[in-house]
């Protein structure tokens, strides 16, 4: 049974968001204020996070930067204000990997975790290949492992995702639409924008030196390539 960890201090939506989540058959465990979530969600028992932005002792922001901080790459979903526009792209810069605006309906929030938790399975459900090597680069698609030069890289599920997407389409020009369609699915509105982010905190991360990349490639006006031997 996936777990599902509610990191809210607002009451009647947390108590709503846990019966919501164990209605639709998932085990839940909550938070009333940053801290406490953020020593929660260090556990690998936990299967996805749903992180509100204003919380007591420790905002949503700073649970979610010091999770990926700490290597901790549960996927997560962040609960932003309306009219905080610039929570959506913080948190994203951040490595939340997908947000959802306040109000919002319950039905929304559980097609974004379903999506994730979609996109997840696919990663380590394939067969045939699943280890990729060049150059100092390893990665294993199933265990959602990547190490460069020996040394294990800490990706978002969306940078991992994108890694993953490019590596099984390497030496062919992906369009970004395609990597959002991809990556994030086709029901989340996030613009091409987002692939750029995180395609440069990727590169930020895998690559020797992310201004002259070995790996991905740009293609002007177009997208990216992947190329491998
Ligand atoms: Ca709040």
């Amino acid at each position: 049974m996936k777990k599902i960890l509610i990191v809210e201090d607002e009451e009647l939506i947390r108590m709503a968001l846990e019966d919501d989540f164990r209605f639709e058959g998932y085990e839940v465990d909550s938070a009333s204020n940053g801290r406490i979530g953020f020593e929660k969600a260090k556990s690998p028992n936990v299967d996805l996070i749903i992180l509100d932005i204003m919380l007591p002792e420790m905002n949503g922001l700073d649970v979610c930067k010091s999770l990926r901080m700490k290597g901790v790459n549960t996927p997560i979903i962040m609960l932003t204000a309306k009219g905080q526009e610039i929570d959506k792209v913080l948190g994203l810069e951040m490595g939340a990997d997908d947000y959802v605006t306040k109000p919002f309906s319950p039905r929304e929030l559980q097609a974004r975790v379903k999506a994730i938790f979609r996109r997840t399975e696919n990663a380590s459900g394939e067969q045939g290949e699943h280890i990729f090597t060049s150059g100092g680069l390893k990665v294993d698609i199933n265990q959602y492992e990547c190490f460069k030069d020996g040394e294990k890289v800490s990706l978002t599920h969306h940078e991992f995702g994108l890694l993953k997407y490019l590596l099984q389409n390497k030496d062919r020009v992906i369009d970004r639409d395609e990597l959002l369609d991809e990556v994030w699915g086709k029901d989340i509105a996030v613009g091409p924008r987002t692939v750029d982010t995180h395609m440069a905190n990727l590169r930020k991360k895998i690559e020797e030196n992310p201004s002259d990349p070995k790996f991905i490639l740009s293609v002007r006006g177009v997208g990216y390539k992947f190329i491998g031997r």
